[in-house]
């Protein structure tokens, strides 16, 4: 039998009902009822690491979770987080480069109903993470509703769905049939870095939305507020306005000011492209940075990593010009 460990951080799947709404009922996970059946099948050790809703969990979470799976890898053939479904793409975008070179499975998942619940697809999915975990594929996962992506191609698209989760431009790496877990390895990354825990980061990241008519004075406060790096969602294939309101003037004095400025679309599907345009062109004059495919969560964490883990831009800007796991489509 393969030995897995479950790690427990709270989320739906460990929530009870309270009198202030669902909330994780931690000492007494009422995951662990629901283990009988997969220990026919598994050998499993289940540790809680954490007793969270996922909105409260934050890089310093971020860094507990990798840490704890890093001195856990080499006792086990693989690893399963329970988490909540909120954050859970953040974080296992993060733990992808924070493990980067990890040698064993490491499978996130959740559910959308309390594991109690009669309904709950909480069950389901722990098979689904279970199976995967015990697959000897590397990397990190997201496994939900019968479906297995990549941690760092996750997004949560779905509020209530059962199918919460899509793989964004990218594949999904195996599902779950009357086959059984039928994998597609080519679609799972061979990753040549050698294992380490990387779990530097920098929290002063940015998420900027843009809105038709944009103040750009929303750059000054950002300055102000002392943030090293800004993912700016902008338009379509990869657009900012510059007529009246210029964000492409402050695109250059946060750039004079070390800051580092991702630019992605807006738009779920498909790749921005800043080329394309004049409104894209003069960003990329002004020193952004493209992540083409990326999903945002992928893009806001590997800002944070990268800018944790380099002293200077061009070492972050070297970081976003490579597919470290998958995260972006390198023949963009
Ligand atoms: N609020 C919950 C969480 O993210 C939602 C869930 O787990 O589905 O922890």
């Amino acid at each position: 039998m393969k030995n897995i460990l479950l790690l427990t951080t709270g989320g739906t799947i460990s929530s009870r009902p309270t009198e202030e709404g669902l909330a994780p009922a931690g000492d007494k996970d009422p995951i662990l009822s629901y283990l009988p059946t997969l220990k026919r099948v598994y050998n499993i050790t289940v540790k809680g690491i954490l007793n969270l809703d996922s909105s409260n969990i934050q890089p310093e979470e971020w860094q507990l979770i990798a840490r704890s799976i890093y001195s856990e890898v080499k006792n086990y053939d693989g690893i399963v987080v329970s988490h909540g479904t909120d954050t859970m793409a953040y974080t296992a975008s993060m733990v992808t480069y924070m493990l980067l070179g990890v040698p064993i499975p490491v499978v996130f998942t959740g559910a959308q109903l309390p594991i109690e619940h009669p309904l709950s697809d909480g069950i389901d999915n722990l098979r689904t993470a279970f199976a995967m975990a015990a697959s000897g594929k590397k990397g990190v996962f997201l496994a939900f509703n019968r479906k297995i992506m990549l941690g760092c191609r996750s997004v949560k698209t779905h509020t209530t769905d059962f199918g919460a989760f899509d793989s964004v431009n990218y594949p999904l790496v195996g599902v779950v049939n009357g086959g059984g877990l039928s994998l597609e390895e080519r679609f799972i990354p061979n990753i040549s870095h050698e294992f380490a825990l990387r779990d530097s980061l920098c929290r002063k990241v940015f998420l900027l939305k843009l809105t038709p008519g944009l103040d750009p004075a929303i750059f000054d406060m950002l300055m102000d507020m002392d943030y090293k790096g800004l993912v700016i969602e902008a338009f379509g294939s990869g657009g900012l306005h510059f007529i009246r309101r210029n964000l492409i003037e402050k695109l250059h004095a946060a750039s004079q000011r070390g800051m580092a400025v991702v630019v992605n679309s807006q738009c779920l599907y498909e790749s921005s492209n800043f080329a394309l345009y004049q409104t894209g062109q003069k960003a990329l004059e002004e020193g952004a940075i493209q992540s083409y495919d990326m999903t945002t969560e992928a893009a806001i964490t590997k800002l944070m990593w990268a800018l944790g883990n380099c002293q200077h831009l061009y070492g972050v800007r070297d970081i976003f010009s490579k597919n470290l796991a998958g995260e972006i489509n390198e023949h963009m």
